[in-house]
């Protein structure tokens, strides 16, 4: 493989990895409000299930929690973004206050907190929590081809 493909590829992957990151946020927000329990979003029900997790974790203090950990990054990642007084998504606040004191620390550290959040992204749609049947209905939405 040529150097020249490898950053083809590279940069592509990039670019689905961007949005797979606006994807998992966006299903974030989503799911911290969302109270309808048969909610039709597919990424709801797993989002919820990590936010419920991540609320009640005792590891989470020591961060030794895996999917805590995960989880940190993403609210790390929208809290970076968001300015909302009141936001209600969870640890929103509290992150912001943290990086306001840490501010420099995380200038210097925001490459590493991309990369940290895209394996999040990663391990996230990879996770599985406690539940046996992992068999999800992701509905696709396919452009139809119906042209009479
Ligand atoms: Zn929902
Ligand atoms: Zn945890
Ligand atoms: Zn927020």
């Amino acid at each position: 493989m040529t150097s020249a493909e490898q950053s083809v590829e590279q940069e592509s992957n990039l670019a689905t990895r961007n949005e797979s990151i606006q994807r998992c946020i966006a299903s974030l927000e989503h799911a911290v409000q969302c109270k309808e329990p048969e909610c039709d979003r597919a990424e709801c029900h797993k989002m919820k299930r990590v936010v419920t997790h991540t609320r009640g974790c005792r590891k989470r203090q020591e961060s030794n929690c895996p999917v805590c950990k995960q989880l940190i990054a993403l609210f790390c990642y929208h809290a970076k973004e968001c300015h909302l007084e009141q936001c209600r998504v969870t640890f929103c606040q509290s992150i912001r206050r943290k990086l306001e004191e840490h501010k420099r620390l995380v200038e210097l550290q925001d490459d590493l907190t991309t990369i940290e959040v895209m394996e999040a992204v990663i391990n996230l749609e990879n996770l599985t929590l406690e539940d046996g049947s992992s068999q999800e209905d992701v509905e696709m939405v396919e452009p139809s081809t119906s042209c009479s």
